[in-house]
């Protein structure tokens, strides 16, 4: 019986075991780390050996094939060793995906991918779809289709997750934009990591569909470079792309046969010019599959957004606070602040990761009236800003920074969430320090 061995118990791990073991594999999971008891059980459940906290090699190297977790680099030993020895190393996406003829909907890019994935889903809800939502967000598809396969999925994929597909294809895929990094999983080439998110075109033919940025001058470059066979379509701001704004507009035009779709540019639920872009390419995406664009129309006006994403928590004597949690790097806060319409409290700091504040000067200036610091060592921040003219307060908690936050908001303001850095020094993580925020703006 062909042996498979699962590396990394997590969401995709687990997934994957599960949907080896009902087609009749003799299944393997192994994890150098601790697996969490919600998947111990569920590995019981389905009566599939595992082990925690350490690597047999004599249990994993006689695998006919192994499944990979994305968050386990190539550069491991055991995986080295696998390599050595010739076994094939698959991605759970790669492996998942034999065993369904559901059509595929990949979302890819450094920024924006779980607001374009969730969007589509949304959208192909709406049109009454049977439709999975997968990959970095929601279950893992192979445990979709193991358990309710379906006839579309909308997955989320990491470059991570690219790295081992060879055979997959997707019908639509989409890439948002490329910008460095996770880098030092790619040799700290830039190229490497380009390879691996262009991997979402392979096997594509012209009946798929290619839907990208057509201002990101990475991809500009490698798409003269490979030449992808899938039919292309670009979005960006000018009208020569299939999907764009006209200055009052969002349009959607990717069929001639088709009324090209507008939608008010102020009737968008996403705010910002990142979410323009977003919209588009779920707008394209939709209207690929023929979805009608009133279903579009609608989805792109009610959409509640993701959690922690520019995320609107409460008005509070007539300030609004808006929880962009999730941005961990100063190019997101850069994008929040862009969106800004009212005069901004923002609220920033955490684990620095070698940040250059220097890309959000010139918002700072023109949005923001007050600064506050949140952190265990704000001393970067204060040197950084303290200079600039802005008035600012440092504090490190989250409960003195929502205190000062209140204190110097006015009617009108935005209080604004949106901290540049990790949040590894105060909180377990980003959607912690999101629902703290969130839970203390609604009882203040
Ligand atoms: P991802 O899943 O790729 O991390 P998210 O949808 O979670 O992306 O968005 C994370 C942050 O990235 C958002 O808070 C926003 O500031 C920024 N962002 C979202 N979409 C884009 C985009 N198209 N271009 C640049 N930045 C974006």
């Amino acid at each position: 019986m062909k042996r498979i061995v699962v590396l990394g118990a997590g969401e995709s791990g687990t997934g994957a075991a599960i949907l080896a073991k009902s087609k009749g594999y003799d299944v393997f999971v192994s994890d150098m780390g601790e697996i969490s008891p919600m998947y111990q059980a569920l590995l019981d459940k389905h009566h599939i050996a595992w082990e925690s906290g350490k690597h047999t090699p004599t249990q994993v190297l006689n695998a006919s094939e192994v499944i990979k977790s994305p968050g386990i680099p190539l550069t491991a030993p055991l995986v080295q060793e696998l390599i050595a020895q010739g076994t094939p190393i698959i991605s759970e996406i790669e492996f998942a995906a034999r065993y369904t003829r559901g059509k595929m909907i990949c979302i890819t890019g450094s920024n924006g991918k779980t607001t374009t994935t969730s969007l589509i889903f949304d959208m192909l809800r709406r049109a009454g779809l049977d439709v999975g939502l997968a990959g970095n967000i929601g279950n893992s598809l192979a445990l979709l289709v193991a358990q309710e396969d379906h006839e579309y999925y909308v997955i989320e994929l990491s470059s991570f997750q690219l790295d081992n597909c060879y055979d997959f294809k997707a019908d639509i895929a989409i890439l948002l934009n490329i910008t460095p990094d996770h880098l030092d999983r790619y040799d700290h080439q830039f190229q490497n990591y380009v390879d691996a998110k262009f991997r979402i075109t392979r096997n594509q033919t012209a009946s798929d569909a290619f839907i990208y940025w057509s201002e990101d001058p990475v991809i500009n470059r490698e798409i003269a470079r490979i030449h992808p066979q899938a039919t292309l379509y670009p979005f960006g701001s000018s009208e020569q792309n299939v999907a764009y704004t006209d200055g009052s507009h969002l349009v959607v035009n990717s069929k001639p046969e088709v009324t090209p779709l507008r939608v008010p540019l102020e009737e968008l639920s996403l705010k910002g010019k990142h979410n323009r872009l977003n919209s588009m390419a779920a707008g394209l995406a939709a209207q690929i599959l023929n979805i009608h664009n009133d279903v579009i129309r609608e989805s792109l006006q009610q959409f509640a957004g993701v959690d922690h994403r520019l995320q609107y928590v409460a008005t509070v004597k007539g300030v609004r606070y808006v929880n962009d949690s999730k941005a961990t790097n100063v190019n997101s806060c850069w994008y929040a602040l862009e969106s800004m319409t009212s005069p901004t409290v923002l609220i920033l700091g955490g684990t620095d990761k070698g940040n250059d504040y220097s890309e959000i000067d010139e918002l700072v200036k023109e949005k923001c009236h007050t600064l506050i610091f949140m952190g265990k060592d704000n001393s970067k921040l204060i040197q950084h800003f303290g200079g600039m003219g802005v008035k600012y307060i440092s504090t490190d908690s989250l409960h003195d920074a929502v205190q000062a936050a209140y204190q110097s908001a006015h009617d009108g303001d935005t209080v604004l969430l949106s901290p540049c850095c990790a949040s590894f020094d105060l909180f377990k993580n980003y959607e912690d320090r999101g629902k703290q925020f969130m839970h203390m703006v609604r009882t203040l």
